[in-house]
């Protein structure tokens, strides 16, 4: 009995031996790698002799944190804004308005970008929706209805009308493309407008365009909007294509009119957009063929895409300016947004006495009250935090889902 408790003893204490061993050599190992890293972000002439030795004898652990570094050195690279100098920009519109001039089917690929200018943050810019839910803040916006379509989309409208361009192809759900004039057929808005909400029960889907943002109640997998059909009684739904959704609506994302435009494409032009999403949507980039049966690609970014090395051009400068130079370089006149002939007063559908009440969102008006709040300029920069919609649920919980895989 007493030799079988020894010997239980003895066990016990090598194994707590061991297990302390392992916790000091687990704490050795750490500080050499502490040490290293620093020695690591040392200049090399910088560096004492024992420094050079101490890297000398960790080869693996100095492969793995030069690595590493090298890693975080791109990422930060790949986030930062750079901007070409004027006369770069100058010299680069010309090589694009010249692609333009010479194409038969241009079609333009838009994103967040081009909206910024509009008080709409983008995504994954430095201040962007994305950028800031990854690092754990909350996001906060102005009202989005208070955003009217910016020198880009009425540039866009003008260059359709002038058939220099011939589809439009956009990420955004702000419904700026719409409200600037661009036809319905001639625009596929792949992740939904928030001002549309539609009833899939009746056959042909039914749309109905609303002047407020219809999303207040809806978020992931979750679309309906409270309202219902008045011709067939159903739940009506947003439209809206969150990350991780797959969008099924036919208008107004209208896929057919994306993938045929880029089928036909000699130039596609990607204005404000990372093109981290767009990229994965193969039948965009006519990928299936060789390089040079592609599209010309040119890309109006300030950051790094994906798409940078297929690039017939990358240039680095805001869509608003690129937009201004473009159309002096065309010789064409860029419209001035005039909300009294906003298309969505002609499109949208009152809602009915007993749904006046069903939304708290404002509601874009052709003049009036909103006329006030656009020449105040505290109301205009004042920042209301979001509560849900198409703009903050979708993206916190796609953020919590991807963590939990
Ligand atoms: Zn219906």
């Amino acid at each position: 009995m007493d030799a079988r408790t020894n010997s239980g003893c003895s066990a016990r204490a090598t194994k707590k031996a061991q297990e302390k061993a392992k916790v000091i050599q687990r704490e050795t190992q750490e500080q050499t790698a502490k040490a290293i890293s620093r020695i690591l972000h040392k200049c090399e002439t910088e560096r004492t002799q024992e420094e050079h030795s101490l890297l000398q004898e960790h080869p693996d652990t100095v492969q793995e944190l030069s690595r590493r570094q090298t890693r975080r050195h791109l990422l930060k690279r790949k986030q930062e804004e750079v901007f070409d100098d004027a006369e770069n920009l100058k010299t680069k519109v010309k090589d694009l308005a010249k692609a333009m001039q010479q194409a038969q089917h241009v079609v333009i690929y838009t994103g967040a970008g081009i909206s910024t200018a509009a008080s709409i943050p983008d995504y994954r810019g430095p201040n962007g929706v994305w950028t800031q839910l990854q690092k754990g803040r909350s996001v906060s916006t102005s009202d989005l209805s208070r955003a009217e379509p910016t020198l880009t989309h009425m540039s866009i409208w003008m260059l359709h009308k002038v058939k220099m361009v011939q589809h439009v192809v956009s990420q955004n759900c702000d419904g700026l493309h719409l409200r600037s004039g661009l036809p319905r057929n001639s625009l596929s808005e792949l992740h939904g407008n928030m001002f549309i909400e539609v009833c899939v029960s009746c056959s042909p889907a039914q749309e109905f365009i609303r002047l407020f943002d219809v999303t207040e109640r809806t978020a992931l997998h979750r679309h309906w909007t409270g309202r219902l059909c008045p011709h067939c009684r159903s739940e009506l739904r947003d439209t809206i294509v969150h990350f991780g959704e797959r969008g099924t609506l036919e208008q107004p994302l209208n896929w057919k009119g994306a993938s045929e435009a880029a089928q036909q494409a000699d130039v596609i032009l990607c204005l404000g957009s990372s093109l981290k999403v767009l990229k994965k949507y193969s039948c965009l980039w006519c990928m299936n063929r060789p390089a040079n049966k592609r599209p010309q690609l040119f890309i109006v970014n300030l950051q790094w895409t994906p798409k940078d090395n297929l690039a017939t051009l990358k240039i680095h400068g805001k869509c608003d300016a690129v937009m201004r130079l473009l159309m002096e370089e065309l010789g064409l006149e860029i419209p001035v947004y005039n909300r009294s002939q906003d298309p969505i007063f002609s499109f949208g559908t009152p809602l009915s006495a007993e749904e006046k009440d069903s939304h708290t969102r404002k509601e874009i008006a052709p003049f009036s009250a909103l006329e006030d709040i656009s020449q105040d300029p505290q109301a205009q920069t004042e920042a209301t935090p979001l509560q849900g919609g198409w703009f903050g649920k979708g993206y916190s919980k796609a953020r919590r889902k991807k963590k939990t895989i």
